[in-house]
């Protein structure tokens, strides 16, 4: 079969598509037999991408990113290596070896004047996992990361299921002080019942109603919509794959101020935004500062 291939973020991963079924599945199978192999013996890498304060221009966060080089597939894209970790069953160690190298990772930067947060992402059988607070409380007091600091991303598609225990589960981690935000808000299915501060704190714009944002008048009525939704619910917006400086410009009259996209910054290995990158952690107040 013919095999096209489009580099991604300047060759960190390639992306393949065009392929058929039966080499997908091999491929699929060959991720999941190495994967747990991976995980335990540390493989998994931790980028950051910075997430800025359009306002001032400083870091108001990271989004701590896996990234994972098989020694013969090369870069494995992350939601496929994901899906291998959930599929393997070892999805529970990746996400807290995540946190923990992340949070080691994250160090250098709790002293920063824009106190930045640190986001980790974490998926449905995380938090379904048993003691999965008490582990990332563990884990936060023994890298010496205050709770307050840590965001844990979620996708709305978590709400689906189990919703009792979900509710449960966020509750206790919200009762730790860490913050919840909803990832690639708009993309998933679910009701909108979770939207209340009880429950999270930030909403992360999908970066597929920023794409075509300059030319697209629905996508900026979504956007707007969203904004002036969480500004009621008193809920923090992050706005994701923001490109161009005129998607940025818009963005900032929508009253969108946290901003997270290759203009900024791609992500890179963690410790690559303590030199000197353009960008400042100049002191801001962020309202999710606040919660
Ligand atoms: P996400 O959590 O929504 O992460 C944002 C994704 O958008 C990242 O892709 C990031 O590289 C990409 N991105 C950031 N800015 C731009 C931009 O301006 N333009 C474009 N086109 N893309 C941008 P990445 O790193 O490939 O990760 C994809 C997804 O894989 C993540 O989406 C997340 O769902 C999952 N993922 C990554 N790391 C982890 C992890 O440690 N744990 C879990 N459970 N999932 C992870
Ligand atoms: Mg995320
Ligand atoms: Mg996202
Ligand atoms: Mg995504």
């Amino acid at each position: 079969t013919a095999m096209h291939e489009a580099k991604q973020e300047r060759g960190n991963h390639v992306v393949v598509f065009d392929r058929d079924i039966h080499e997908r599945a091999l491929r699929q199978f060959r991720l999941e037999a190495w994967l747990p192999n991976a995980v335990a013996n540390s493989e998994i890498q931790v980028y950051f991408q910075p997430i800025v304060d359009a306002n001032s221009g400083g870091i108001a966060g990271f989004e701590a990113l896996a990234r994972w080089q098989h020694p013969e597939l090369g870069w494995v894209p992350p939601p496929e290596f994901i899906r291998a970790a959930i599929e393997s069953g070892c999805i529970r160690d990746l996400t807290l070896g995540m946190l923990r190298s992340a949070s080691k990772a994250f160090k250098p930067y709790l002293e920063k004047p824009s106190r930045p947060y640190l986001g980790v992402n974490v998926s449905v059988s995380d938090i379904n996992a048993e003691e999965f607070p008490v582990r990332v409380a563990a884990i936060l007091a023994e890298e010496g990361i205050p709770a307050e600091r840590l965001v844990l991303e979620v996708t709305e598609d978590m709400l689906l299921g189990d919703v009792g225990n979900v509710t449960q589960v966020l509750g206790r981690l919200r009762e730790l002080g860490l913050r919840v935000a909803i990832d690639d808000f708009g993309t998933g299915y679910s009701s909108m019942s979770y939207l209340s501060s009880f429950m999270v704190n930030i909403i992360k714009i999908d970066q597929s109603f920023v794409r075509n944002l300059t030319t697209s008048s629905s996508d900026q009525k979504i956007v707007r919509a969203i904004a002036s939704m969480a500004a009621d619910l008193e809920l923090s917006v992050v706005t994701e794959g923001v490109e161009t400086a005129e998607q940025l410009e818009l963005l900032q009259q929508m009253g969108c101020r946290l901003l997270q996209g290759y203009f900024y910054g791609r992500p890179q290995p963690a410790d690559s935004w303590l030199g000197d990158k353009g960008l400042e952690f100049a002191a801001y107040s962020t309202p999710c500062d606040a919660r």
